[in-house]
């Protein structure tokens, strides 16, 4: 609050105790001077501004009060003479005092009702602590400038009008241009023309949603080079919470794109070449076995004039058993690539699935015997649903194979369920179990819980039969213990989603 004293520039005496009410609002020191520079009036706020008393420094000359003011005594005499003066804002320091003060003064006449001079009032306004904050708020700022400029990523701030008005030196380093050019929307010129409107379609409409946004496009390094940079908002606030513009942070992520995009190609390569190697393996393979069916057929009628060779048919029961292997790895590699590229269709029909849980478990029966694997099946009578059956049928052989594959020699419990609008598969098995560490791993792609020499498979049988039971908006779980077998359980909405 500024205070007018007096509108012609003096203070009489009268006004005196009126002037030092006002000024209390400030907690400016008020004094006032006889035309020898005695000290006549002395305020509460100079008892606080100085630590003295009225009682020490009344009557005494202002300099011997306080020495600093002799280089003040040109201005002292200004204003005795009749003019305003402000002092210059200075510290001084007040005998007794741990620190300086800062203060700032000005130096009014003061006159008696005749106009005659009768001495000098100065008013005093101790700015140490403002000073004290602007030095800490200088600090602050140059302690964020030198962390700004040591960062490696390049950093930027705009206002709440949404020019930028701060990029720091890791960026102008970057760009090989100066703050002047950047300043404003100067920056934008090192966009690349085809990134530049959704750059400024995001930044404006994340800015007008005070939104934290994050961007991707190339910059004009100073070599001319495009650098593909990652940039990321975030609004700042005032202490007052209003908002104060934006802050972001670049990363040049041009060599982790330049990956990415090698790595997609790599994976799309494998893909391509799973597809096209199963495709070809299949077609041998499909002969194979029906060549090996024909053969089992023509040894299981004893052909005239060969003797019944319970060894041959061993070797073809063997070979059938080797091929279906075969068939159902090339099988599980095609799904890869058909799943890979989003081909893998359900088609849902009404069946029973404890017909068909019925039905994989008795084809599987000569692998269960050969495993020495019991397997006991607690089927309802009927389970009614609409799902795609060869894809089921995939998911239940799946758990039975693995079940016989990682527990031989033990017995395989299955049942079929139903709960509230959904089928429920379970197959238990007394094998080596899985630790819970691994139980969601392994419902991913090529992800196993055992070494390769131990126990052979790809690791992707699981993930398959989840990707087909999430295609039926069902789900698949895991409930195991190392060492104590595991039992799968699948839940199959009944009408497929
Ligand atoms: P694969 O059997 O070809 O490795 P899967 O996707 O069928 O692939 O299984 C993934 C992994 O899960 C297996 O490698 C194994 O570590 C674990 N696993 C699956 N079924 C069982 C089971 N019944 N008992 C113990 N571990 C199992």
């Amino acid at each position: 609050m500024k205070t007018k004293l007096s509108g012609g520039g003096r203070i009489v005496p009268s006004m005196l105790g009126f002037a030092d009410n006002l000024l209390r609002g400030e907690g400016a020191g008020l004094v006032a001077l006889d035309v020898d520079f005695r000290f006549t009036f002395w305020n509460a706020a100079m008892e606080r501004i100085t630590g003295l008393g009225a009682d020490e420094v009344m009557g005494r000359f202002a300099i011997d009060a306080f020495p600093f003011l002799g280089d003040q005594r040109e201005s002292l005499g200004r204003a005795l003479a009749g003019e305003t003066v402000a002092a210059e804002r200075r510290p001084f320091a007040i005998a007794g005092r741990a620190r300086e003060r800062v203060l700032e003064g000005s130096f009014t006449p003061f006159t008696n009702e005749q106009g005659d001079a009768v001495g000098v009032v100065c008013r005093i306004r101790d700015l140490t602590e403002q000073k004290l904050a602007e030095e800490q708020l200088g600090e602050t700022e140059r302690r964020f400038q030198n962390m700004a400029d040591a960062a490696p990523v390049l950093l930027w701030m705009s206002e709440p009008d949404g020019l930028c008005t701060f990029f720091n030196q890791t960026w102008l380093d970057f760009t090989g241009r100066t703050m002047e050019e950047e300043w404003g929307v100067g920056w934008a010129a090192g966009i690349h023309f085809e990134d530049f409107q959704k750059c400024m379609d995001t930044y404006f409409t994340a800015f007008n949603a005070r939104r934290v946004f994050e961007m991707e496009y190339r910059l004009r390094r100073h070599d001319g080079d495009y650098r593909w940079i990652l940039d990321r908002g975030t609004p700042r606030y005032s202490p007052d919470r209003t908002f104060a513009g934006y802050i972001g942070s670049c990363v040049d992520i041009t060599d982790r794109k330049r990956m990415e995009g090698e790595l997609r190609k790599a994976v799309r390569d494998r893909d391509d070449f799973l597809s096209i190697a199963s495709h070809e393996l299949r077609t041998p393979l499909t002969t194979l076995s029906l060549e090996i069916q024909s053969l089992k057929r023509a040894l299981g009628k004893h052909p005239k004039g060969l003797p019944k060779s319970d060894r041959l048919e061993r070797s073809a029961a063997v070979a059938e058993n080797q091929i279906n292997r075969l068939i159902t790895l090339v099988e599980e590699l095609l799904d890869v690539s058909r799943l890979a590229s989003g081909r893998l269709r359900v088609e849902p029909t009404e069946f029973d699935l404890s017909e068909l849980v019925r039905e994989v478990a008795s084809r599987l029966k000569p692998s269960l015997d050969a495993a020495g694997c019991a397997l006991s099946l607690e089927a309802r009578a009927r389970t009614i649903g609409s799902w795609d059956r060869l894809r089921v049928e995939q998911v239940v052989a799946n758990l039975v194979s693995n079940a016989l594959k990682y527990g031989p020699g033990n017995p395989v419990e299955m049942s079929v369920t139903q709960e509230t609008e959904c089928a429920c598969l379970r197959v238990r098995d007394h094998g080596i179990g899985i630790a819970h560490a691994d139980q969601r791993r392994i419902f991913q792609r090529f992800e196993r819980a055992v070494p390769l020499s131990h126990y052979s498979g790809f690791g992707l049988g699981l993930w398959i039969a989840r990707e087909i039971v999430a295609a039926h908006g069902g789900s698949i779980d895991v409930d195991s213990e190392l060492g104590r077998g595991s039992t799968f359980i699948v839940r199959l909405p009944l009408r497929a989603a």
